[in-house]
């Protein structure tokens, strides 16, 4: 099994764990990274997923290199919190705009191939947030459950081709995005756990693979919480 896989937003935190993930089982790799360089090891391309001709650009070069992609892995993301009351309305739109609208655009620019080749594998990363909701985060909550839509949706359209498309929820994380998730907010929701811990990338990165592996053949339009039992019950 070697397929070719991207992952957008690969480069750091959850995207870069879910690569190596693939990577180390014998997939071939593209990760996109919008700033820095690419992960040591990593076949990189440089794409702002924000910008169409950047995806169009990006998704080509991970084809000459490795072939349509079998594998898309919809990961960059990005937050904005303040409450709703004060939040600016470029902070609300920046954040459906990376979150969803470019998820979409990655989706669309690789589905052609997924389903001439009448197979495919597509994992959104969305967010517990998405159910439960979390103050200050009404952007990201209304991007990431916009993604469950258009998953569950897309699910249905192309089902036939054998192409699968899931949502991992992650919870509370160990990445850049919520190192300043600290104190009595941080003890909160890992109150709210029910391991009472926070996850690690690898964790999440475990959960994509399954979903993306001929085990999870028959899941597909599901919603997969990975969040140390956070948010159970939504
Ligand atoms: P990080 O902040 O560590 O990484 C975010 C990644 O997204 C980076 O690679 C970043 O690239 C990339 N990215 C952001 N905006 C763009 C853009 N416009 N174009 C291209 N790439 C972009 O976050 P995580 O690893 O924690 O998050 C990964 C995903 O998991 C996100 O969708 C996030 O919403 C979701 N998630 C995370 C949780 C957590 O607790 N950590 C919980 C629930 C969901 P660059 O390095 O160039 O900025």
């Amino acid at each position: 099994m070697s397929r070719s896989v991207l992952v957008t937003g690969g480069n750091r935190g959850i995207g870069l764990a879910t690569a190596r993930a693939f990577a180390e089982q014998g997939d071939k790799v593209t990760v996109t990274y919008r700033t820095g360089e690419p992960p040591e090891g990593l076949f990189g391309v440089r794409c702002d997923v924000t910008d169409p001709e950047s995806v169009r650009r990006a998704v080509e070069e991970a084809r000459i290199q490795h072939g349509p992609i079998q594998v898309l892995v919809s990961n960059a993301g990005i937050t904005r919190d303040e409450l709703f009351v004060g939040m600016d309305a470029e902070d609300f739109r920046a954040v459906i705009e990376t979150n969803l609208l470019a998820a979409v655009a990655v989706t669309k620019e690789v589905l052609p191939d997924m389903l001439k080749a009448r197979w495919g594998r597509i994992v959104l990363v969305a967010s517990v947030s998405a159910m439960s909701g979390a103050p200050g985060q009404t952007n990201y909550a209304a991007s990431k459950a916009g993604l469950i839509g258009f998953g569950r949706s897309l699910s249905r359209e192309v089902g036939r081709r054998k192409v699968t498309v899931n949502v991992v929820t992650p919870g509370l994380i160990e990445t850049d995005m919520v190192k300043d998730v600290t104190g009595p907010r941080r003890e909160h929701l890992l109150g709210q756990t029910s391991l009472f811990r926070a996850g690690e990338p690898e964790e999440v990165a475990g959960v994509v693979k399954f979903l993306a592996s001929d085990d999870a053949s028959y899941v597909t339009s599901a919603v997969v919480p990975v969040t140390g039992g956070l948010g159970v019950g939504h």
